[in-house]
């Protein structure tokens, strides 16, 4: 059988923006091809022959994770950020993803679930940043977004129902590669670093008198497949309005791990920072947007918004009594119940996972409104660009 991830198929000859490999430090353990074959349901569902050649990577970085020498790694672009930080030229703006502010202070010896929100704040100042925002300010217009959205299509009988999560890149890809048929059942909500990387070149460079041009948007993100996402063609929202040709919304995705690096490559000494805050306009978010880190919280977050818009009323903490769907690995379901609409919601961890999942929408077998799918184990917090948790000792 053909090793996919060490001869010329590799997905990195694709110019993989997340991922690279050294062919030198290979050693044919095939643990990676393992991972995307069966976690990510990706490895065994194409075939070369009828590619062409061309490998199909949905830039989840999950094979990096689980190299154990070091072949496989995520693209680093640290450098990059800081050579425009030493550009008297450009204004450097840091953005961190909800789930980096936990994560950040592992790599750093604080306890596993440890909160740094505000010293990873201050690191971000100390490399250079003008402005230091915060995702989730972001993560709560994509849930007004996404919400209104999924009212609109169960008000109308729509029928591209269920409505898909689209903040997860990975998902978005498989979905366009594997069942292209549900691309209209996609939200057509932007995630949060999408609207806020567009939001920061228009209405902040508005509000701040700053050029766009000069605007270095930088996010920090447990994610590798955000380094894909942002060089879509489409994230550019921000060079049509202000008519700036080849602007684009984000500039560089910077990993948890990646940033890390970074600080000690620096010299800084992480535990002694003063904290600082994020700074204003958008540097606050509701707790909706905190939760988009976990599997199951933008479904959360989208689900009792859609409630308040529908009721004009606060949902209640019962309002999604989550339950494993019985012969599907990694899915929870809930039923809830909004004036005279039944409402039947799914999170999905895995796109091994939401594969099963999608074979039953598509025979008729269940019927969702709404499905929230996250390409990693456990969502975002599990994102390739974590630092690596320690192996627990067998007793
Ligand atoms: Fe990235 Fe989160 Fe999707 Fe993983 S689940 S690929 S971390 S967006």
């Amino acid at each position: 059988m053909k090793h996919l991830f060490t001869e010329k198929v590799v997905p990195v000859e694709l110019d993989n923006p997340a991922i690279q490999i050294d062919y030198d430090k290979c050693i044919k353990c095939g643990l990676c091809k393992r991972t995307c074959d069966n976690d990510i349901a990706v490895a065994g569902r194409f075939n070369l022959e009828e590619t062409g050649d061309v490998a199909i990577c949905i830039h989840c970085g999950q094979c990096a994770v689980a190299c154990p020498v070091g072949a496989i790694t995520q693209v680093e672009d640290y450098q990059k950020v800081k050579e425009a930080i030493n550009d008297p030229e450009k204004i450097v703006i840091f953005n961190t993803a909800p789930a980096v502010r936990v994560a950040l202070g592992e790599e750093f010896g604080y306890e596993v679930g440890s909160y740094v929100e505000d010293k990873m704040v201050a690191a971000l100042r100390k490399l250079g940043g003008e402005y230091v925002f915060d995702v989730t300010f972001g993560a709560d217009m994509t849930i007004m977004e996404e919400a209104n959205e999924l009212v609109d299509r169960i008000i109308n009988k729509s029928e591209n129902l269920p409505q898909f999560t689209s903040c997860c890149p990975s998902w978005v890809k498989y979905v366009e590669t594997f069942y292209p048929e549900f691309i209209p059942n996609l939200s057509t909500t932007k995630s949060p670093i999408g609207i806020q990387g567009a939001a920061i070149k228009t209405y902040f460079a508005k509000e701040a008198n700053i050029d766009p041009a000069k605007i270095v948007n930088v996010t920090i993100t447990p994610c590798t497949s955000k380094k894909y996402e942002i060089s879509r063609p489409e994230m550019n929202s921000s060079s049509k309005y202000n008519n700036i040709e080849g602007l684009r919304d984000n500039d560089y995705i910077l990993t948890t791990k990646e940033l890390a690096k970074w600080i000690r490559e620096e010299d800084i000494d992480f535990e002694a920072l003063e904290g600082s805050n994020f700074d204003d306009l958008m540097g606050q978010g509701s707790g909706a947007g905190i939760i988009f880190g976990n599997s199951g919280g933008v479904m959360e977050a989208a689900v009792r918004t859609a409630y308040h818009v529908l009721t004009g009323e606060r949902p209640t903490k019962e309002l999604l009594d989550f339950k494993p769907v019985r012969g599907l690995e990694g899915v929870k379901e809930a039923t809830l119940q909004i004036e005279d609409k039944v409402i039947k919601v799914a999170a999905v961890q895995t796109t091994n996972n939401a594969e099963a999942l999608m074979e039953k929408i598509k025979s008729g077998e269940v019927d969702y409104q709404f499905v929230e799918v996250m390409t990693c184990k456990g969502g975002c917090i599990g994102g390739a660009g974590q630092p690596k948790q320690p192996k627990k000792k067998v007793t």
